[in-house]
């Protein structure tokens, strides 16, 4: 008897929650675990507790030959509005954790806050981490996609990093050079779960951290939007030009596609204003790059992530 994807996700669910100790939901909304609050529901949400649970998620996934999704503050994917039809292991709490790493490091849970990890720095005058205070990610998901601002970015800091690979049950620590990480990506790939990772720093004046923090959070503050939920920079700055100015100059700030907008203050972020929908968004990314593209002759590439489907689909370009 074959079996539909929605049976064969049920039998995963009641597979997983026998089994583990984390939350476990049957096609649970996932608009609320995003910045961008659009985007339909997961074909079974998990949330591990422990690497335990993990091993147990990772093989009835592997054996059942379902699709995976891992997800942290969802502060960087758009997810369509018929949502994620597979397993969507989302990092919380168990993996929130931050701990000292010898004397002049730190070591966070894959589910850890990327800013309370710079607090925590803070307070222990260790410097290095003050351009994460206001990247609201996780660590996990801010290793994942090699986070930065303010000229630094989560590689120079990285010392290594614990991946579940999920197919194989197998976690092992991996330095950052073996990550390949370079602007907004890493080679840790669908599948590859950072379950926590080990920051370098070096000590330096609390008085002179915390102002470097303050001096950051006003610069955002002053610089970029947040009246309605968005995902930060939609796309990449193509080297040496700033996607922000390149839209600008496009004149599309304040541009609207159903309840999707360029903002007017920093056209590099897109609004998901009250009813919008995934699909608004999308297209309004589609438009902005088609435009962009063609009256500056510069492929604009997303740096949000785009999950799940979405109708013309191949309207923006997502690679080279
Ligand atoms: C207001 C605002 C400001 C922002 N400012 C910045 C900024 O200054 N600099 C910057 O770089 N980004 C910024 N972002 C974008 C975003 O915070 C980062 O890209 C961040 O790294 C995403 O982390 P997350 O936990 O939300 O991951 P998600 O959005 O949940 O996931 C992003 C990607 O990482 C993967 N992932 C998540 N967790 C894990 C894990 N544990 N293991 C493996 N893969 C994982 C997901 O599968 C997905 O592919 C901003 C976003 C917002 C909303």
């Amino acid at each position: 008897m074959t079996l539909t994807l929605d049976e064969k996700l049920r039998l995963a669910a009641d597979e997983i929650a026998v089994s583990s100790s984390g939350r476990v939901a049957f096609k649970e909304p996932l608009a609320p675990f995003t910045s961008f609050r659009v985007g339909g529901p997961a074909g079974v949400l998990v949330e591990p507790r422990d690497e335990k649970d993990l091993e147990v998620a990772g093989s009835v996934v592997s054996r059942r030959g379902l699709d995976v999704l891992i997800l942290g503050r969802g502060t960087n994917v758009l997810i369509g509005d018929d949502g994620f039809a597979g397993v969507v292991i989302r990092m919380g709490k168990g993996f929130e954790w931050i701990r000292g790493a010898g004397a002049d490091g730190v070591e966070a849970g894959g589910g850890a806050n990327l800013p309370q990890v710079s607090n925590w720095a803070r307070r222990r005058s260790l410097t290095g981490m003050e351009f994460t205070v206001a990247i609201p990610a996780t660590v996990g998901g801010g290793v994942a996609m090699n986070a930065g601002a303010h000229g630094s970015s989560l590689s120079d800091v990285l010392e290594s990093a614990r991946i579940c690979y999920l197919a194989e049950g197998r976690t092992v620590e991996i330095s950052a050079q073996d990550l390949q990480m370079t602007y907004r990506e890493t080679a840790i790939g669908p599948g590859s779960l950072v379950c926590s990772a080990k920051f370098r720093l070096a000590p330096g004046e609390q008085d002179h951290i915390a102002a470097r923090m303050d001096r950051y959070r006003l610069h955002r503050s002053d610089t970029q939007p947040a009246e309605a939920p968005n995902a930060g920079s939609t796309f990449r700055n193509p080297p040496g030009q700033s996607a922000g100015a390149l839209i600008e100059a496009a004149g599309l700030k304040g541009h609207r596609i159903g309840g999707a907008e360029v903002s007017p203050k920093h056209a590099n972020f897109l609004f998901a204003r009250p009813g919008a929908s995934a699909q608004d968004v999308f297209d309004l990314m589609a438009f902005v790059q088609d435009a962009v593209e063609r009256q500056h002759g510069v492929l604009l590439l997303p740096e949000v992530r785009i999950i799940g489907l979405f109708d013309n689909a191949d309207g923006l370009k997502t690679r080279p």
